[in-house]
């Protein structure tokens, strides 16, 4: 039998949980409702036109959040941020170019590199189950058009957003953002709301010293790449969930070994490591990946082992972090 997320009680659950959360002063939430994992996009509108975070995965989310940004803005989109260099987040620049073809799609220049890098063996790669509302062919994604180095701030008259660059995290890079005014971090997948996050690319200490950078930042609301807006807490319990990740991968691989090395892992490990995790941490949602039997967690421990070495993912753990630009951070 097939699986399909939509059946499973836990998504009914974790959508019931999210959508409490749609609002946030004036910046509004997306989450779909179509991909397993509630990809999230944020939209809020200033002055001189609307400024929109992450496109989706499907081509029908994508639409989805045009109805409501047409409905709830003026419509007029002034630019669109892309976080970081996954689908679920920049699959949907495809509708977005065709509905408003003049807004330049912005990001960093280390996420437009991975982008460039990933996005034909990503759009070969889309599982067949997701086709063909989900793009899979190389010609049909639209790329960033616009880059910046290291830090953007955009000021409006009630509200500035600051972007940087920051990581290593689930990418190498990712686009974060600080809208001073509401203290709301954006924090794309650097933060899913108590969903299981992608630890393929085996950077979780540096991932942790990101989520300190983004603690010292003050934040009062959180906008994660899955799951909605959440609150500051969240940080800290993502941090202990790595923790708690890698004690038990440590455990397993025994004293001497690099706990954040999952490639070390075998099946029969990882598993525990994953039974553990779950029992540890209940109410976190272990989204499945596709339609094929494998959570998230389950996905990203395996992927470690295949992505080691080569161009789509390395040991990044002794790579510089960048969290937070210094004179972002307050005391
Ligand atoms: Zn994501």
């Amino acid at each position: 039998m097939q699986y399909d997320w939509r059946d499973d009680p836990r998504w009914a659950a974790a959508h019931t949980a999210a959508v409490q959360d749609t609002r946030r002063g004036s910046v509004f939430c997306y989450q779909s409702g179509h991909d397993p994992w509630f990809s999230s996009s944020y939209y809020f509108e200033t002055e001189r036109g609307v400024v929109l975070i992450d496109t989706e995965y499907f081509q029908t989310s994508a639409a989805e959040l045009w109805e409501n940004i047409r409905r709830e803005t003026s419509g007029q989109l002034l630019v669109i941020v892309i976080t970081h260099a996954h689908p679920d987040h920049h699959w949907g620049n495809t509708f977005f170019h065709r509905v408003a073809p003049r807004a330049p799609i912005l990001t960093s220049a280390g996420v437009f590199a991975e982008i460039e890098g990933t996005y034909v063996r990503q759009a070969e790669g889309i599982p067949e189950g997701f086709r063909p509302d989900c793009l899979s062919d190389p010609a049909d994604i639209v790329l960033p058009d616009t880059v910046f180095h290291d830090r953007l701030t955009m000021r409006f008259d009630e509200i500035t957003l600051e972007l940087w660059e920051c990581g290593p995290a689930e990418c190498l890079h990712q686009v974060a953002g600080w809208i001073p005014e509401q203290r709301v971090l954006v924090a794309g997948d650097v933060l899913s709301n108590r969903q299981t996050v992608d630890a393929a690319q085996q950077t979780v200490e540096a991932w942790q010293l990101v989520l300190r950078g983004f603690t010292r930042l003050g934040p009062e609301h959180v906008l994660t790449g899955h799951l909605g807006a959440a609150g500051p807490e969240l940080l800290a319990e993502l941090d202990a969930w790595f923790s708690d990740l890698l004690a038990l991968t440590g455990h397993e691989l025994g004293p001497g070994e690099d706990p954040g090395r999952f490639a070390a892992l075998d099946t029969r490990a990882r598993a525990g490591v994953v039974a553990a995790m779950r029992e540890r941490h209940p109410d976190w949602w272990d989204a499945m990946m596709s339609e094929a039997d494998e959570s998230i967690l389950e996905w990203g421990l395996r992927m470690a082992a295949e992505r080691e070495g080569t161009a789509g993912g390395t040991v990044v753990r002794r790579a510089p972090v960048v969290s937070a630009p210094c004179d972002l951070v307050i005391a």
